[in-house]
């Protein structure tokens, strides 16, 4: 197997390659693990660099094996496996496009959407719950998170300890979840801790999670508070890091 190299347009597609990403590199068909799926080639994705390819055939052959299976336990009886996404962890699956330096793996979204292809294709109820801890929830918190909260966060979300979500939707608030949003997030000026009102509707991971990133209003649909005195309804959405257990 070529090393993990280079994506389409010369870009590394990982630098170093990590070592998870290399374990499940080279379990490739016909290991133990996995001789119960036979991997076909991959079609002709032209497009895709070969990298690319031997991540996607790795990942179908991983989740058919041992995630296929659960589907329909899954979906009878509202059940979360548990070990499935110790699995993940195992493998190098959770923080796909998180840098190494907070215990991610460091992939392009390319790859991640491979990835996450794959495993919709294999157990489409661990794919949405993976979808939303590791873009919706990790990636948010990486990309806007201050790097206190990401240290905080992420190495936990990237080596399955935590699972993540995100809480934008309410009973009232789907398409225009932002215009329309009715929970409020109200600030205690003596020591800086907020107060949050409201609840949320169709949160993926919502029962299971451990960190949920809640958005909320932090100011008055009156631009109050926003400083510049414009009125927005859009306006004084802050996005929250909420840890189940507080
Ligand atoms: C499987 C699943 C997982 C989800 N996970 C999460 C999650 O993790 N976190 C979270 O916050 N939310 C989550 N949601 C909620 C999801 O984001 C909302 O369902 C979505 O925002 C749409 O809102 P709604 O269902 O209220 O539909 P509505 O907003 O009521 O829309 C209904 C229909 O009207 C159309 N429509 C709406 N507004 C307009 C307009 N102005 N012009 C024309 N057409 C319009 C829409 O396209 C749609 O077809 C999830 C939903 C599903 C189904």
């Amino acid at each position: 197997m070529a090393a993990l190299g280079k994506l389409l347009g010369q870009r590394p597609l990982l630098s170093p390659m990590p070592l998870r990403i290399k374990r499940m590199l080279s379990s490739l068909p016909n290991t133990d693990e996995d001789d119960s799926v036979s991997v076909t080639s991959a079609p002709p994705f032209g497009h895709l660099s070969t990298d690319h390819l031997a991540l996607k055939d790795a990942s179908r052959s991983l989740f058919m094996s041992k995630f296929n299976p659960l589907l329909k336990r899954m979906d009878d009886e509202d059940w979360f496996p548990h070990d499935a996404w110790l699995t993940l962890a195992k493998h190098g699956y959770l923080g796909l496009t998180i840098p190494q330096k907070y215990g991610g793996v460091g992939l392009d979204f390319l790859a991640a959407g491979l990835v996450a292809e794959e495993l919709h294709y294999a157990n489409s109820s661990l794919g949405i719950s993976h979808s939303a801890h590791d873009n919706l929830c990790a990636n948010n918190i990486y990309l806007n998170g201050t790097e206190e909260q990401r240290m905080r966060f992420l190495p936990g979300l990237c080596d399955g300890s935590f699972i993540g979500a995100l809480g934008m939707s309410e009973a009232g608030a789907g398409s225009d979840a932002i215009g329309s949003m009715a929970t409020r997030a109200v600030q205690d000026p003596s020591d800086g801790s907020f107060v949050l009102n409201g609840s949320k509707l169709w949160i993926t991971n919502g029962p299971i999670a451990d960190v949920v990133l809640v958005y909320a209003k932090t100011v008055t649909a009156t631009g109050a508070g926003t400083g510049d005195g414009r009125a927005s309804r859009n306006a004084g959405v802050s996005a929250l890091l909420v840890e189940k257990a507080s």
